[in-house]
């Protein structure tokens, strides 16, 4: 799943794992985790993820590539957040030859830039169990709170307005290549991530469907 940070590609990426039972690999969650746990690669990555930037390529990708390993991704799986670079994609595509397999779709979630700023300074985020709010567009069943663990929901450091921007300009330069990069291959599906939630899910599975 390709697309802004804001576009809602980690919402659609989940729908999209629980529709076809397949594994959601978020890296973003991956390092939230790591860095909840207080583990090396948390502590790494919290620097950059804390000024909108990158973590680098080299602390990404074995990551991802070690997690195709269990037993759960034999039949797939969907990426969300992961590759963001060219150089994670080449090396992703590289580790996937090794193995005979491919990336099948590569779907970008299309929203513009002012639309996710105004939507990012309403998100909300669960710090314990990781799922994700918006202070309008999907609320929590009690102000605050996280339904799923009953903990406290926060605005992510990374989702501040003066982060966010930085991390568009960050997006713009360093993820959107990959957009033609997938264009050449012949599997980008652009979808469009100013719908509903439910709207362009559904756009999302006619295009895998079709
Ligand atoms: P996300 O939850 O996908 O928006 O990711 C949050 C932050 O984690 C990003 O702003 C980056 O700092 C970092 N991150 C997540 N995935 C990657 C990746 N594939 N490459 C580099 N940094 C990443």
């Amino acid at each position: 799943m390709l697309g802004a940070p804001g576009a809602g590609k980690g919402t659609q990426a989940k729908k999209l794992a629980d529709k076809y039972n397949i594994p959601h690999i978020s890296t973003g969650d991956i390092f939230r985790a790591n860095i909840k746990n207080g583990t090396e690669l948390g502590k790494k990555a919290q620097v950059y993820m804390d000024q909108g930037l990158l973590v680098p390529d080299e602390l990404v990708v074995d990551l991802v590539v070690d997690r195709f390993k269990d037993a759960d991704c034999k039949d797939g799986y969907v990426l969300d957040g992961f590759p963001r670079t060219i150089p994670q994609a080449e090396a992703l595509d590289e580790a996937l030859s090794k193995s005979g397999e491919r990336i099948e779709y590569a779907i970008d979630v299309n929203v513009a830039d002012e639309v996710i700023i105004d939507r990012m300074s309403g998100r909300r985020a669960c710090l314990n169990c990781g799922a994700t709010y918006h202070v309008v567009n999907i609320p929590p069943k009690k102000e605050g709170i996280c339904d799923t663990c009953g903990k406290s929901l926060v605005l992510r450091e990374d989702d501040k307005p003066e982060t966010v921007k930085k991390r568009l300009a960050v997006y713009h330069e360093q993820t959107q290549p990959l957009i033609d990069y997938y264009i050449n291959k012949g599997i980008l599906k652009s979808v469009d991530g100013t719908k509903t939630m439910d709207e362009t899910f559904h756009e999302i599975v006619q295009v895998i469907e079709m």
